[in-house]
């Protein structure tokens, strides 16, 4: 599932293949832009933050949100032929065509065409970004401390609180910590820790072809719990046990999928005093 560290891998092919370049076509599947047409511009940069991918061309901002299935595939334009995409026409939803090259985003969960200020907008609803520039620790802890009794579970997503995690890493996160995710924030033992965990994990998978947390630990298996329900934990044989946990309405819906995986020897349950 696409988090923080697929994203910013997207952006750096992305990057590749169009900044700097000419875009000669542009294709948007979705009807309300429709009628837009960037011919002509150059796209300027191509950058990740969070979980949006942004696409500056001039004035205008190309932003899309992968969510569950979204993808972006680049190719290698060969003259008069187009290229032969490895998805199904039929789900492209947004197609950038320059002399050299060609990236066609698929299934894309968001695709929204912006002024820079729209996009200015957008990008300051999130917290700091695990795998930005700007990354802010500290700052991060102050906004998760907003809410000290909401779930640490609940506000690892909250893309508000730090940008970037998913359903994925909250799971593992949690797991590594040995850490129910229904505990609140405020009860946290070492809530540095947790924001640490988050950065390193998101850092180390930023350019991995295929995600895990599991490291050199395990390295048939990617996950020490998300996805591994009724299977024994890999550190103590316990069965992992799904269930769900998030809000109705964290403030960017980003959450399709609430499914969260815990081994309950390796993470007691939280006991309020
Ligand atoms: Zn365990």
């Amino acid at each position: 599932m696409p988090e923080g560290d697929t994203v910013y891998r997207h952006a750096a092919q992305l990057r590749e293949a169009l900044a700097g370049r000419v875009l000669e076509s542009t294709d948007f599947r979705v009807p309300r832009y429709a009628t837009v047409d960037l011919s002509g511009h150059t796209v300027d940069e191509v950058i990740s933050r969070g979980k949006h991918l942004i696409i500056r061309v001039g004035d205008t901002t190309i932003q899309s949100h992968l969510k569950m299935e979204g993808l972006w595939h680049t190719y290698t334009s060969t003259g008069q032929q187009a290229p032969r995409w490895r998805r199904p026409a039929h789900t492209a939803r947004c197609v950038l065509t320059t002399a050299e090259t060609q990236a066609v985003g698929f299934s894309l969960g968001e695709l929204r065409v912006l002024t820079r200020e729209q996009e200015d907008d957008l990008l300051s609803g999130l917290g700091p970004d695990l795998l930005g520039p700007d990354w802010n620790h500290d700052e991060a802890r102050r906004r998760m401390l907003e809410e000290p009794q909401r779930s640490i579970g609940v506000a690892l997503l909250d893309q508000r609180n730090l940008a970037g995690v998913g359903n994925v890493f909250r799971s593992e996160i949690c797991f590594l910590a040995r850490l129910s995710p229904l505990t609140p924030v405020a009860e946290v033992p070492d809530l540095d820790r947790i924001i640490e965990l988050s950065h390193r994990l998101l850092t180390v998978n930023k350019l991995r072809p295929r995600r895990a947390t599991t490291g050199d630990a395990v390295s048939s298996i990617n996950y020490w719990v998300y996805g591994r329900a009724k299977k024994t934990c890999l550190r103590c044989g316990t069965r992992i046990q799904r269930s769900e946990l998030g809000e109705e309405e964290l403030r960017e819906r980003a959450i399709e999928d609430r499914s969260i995986y815990v081994c309950s020897h390796c993470q007691p349950a939280w006991i309020p005093a």
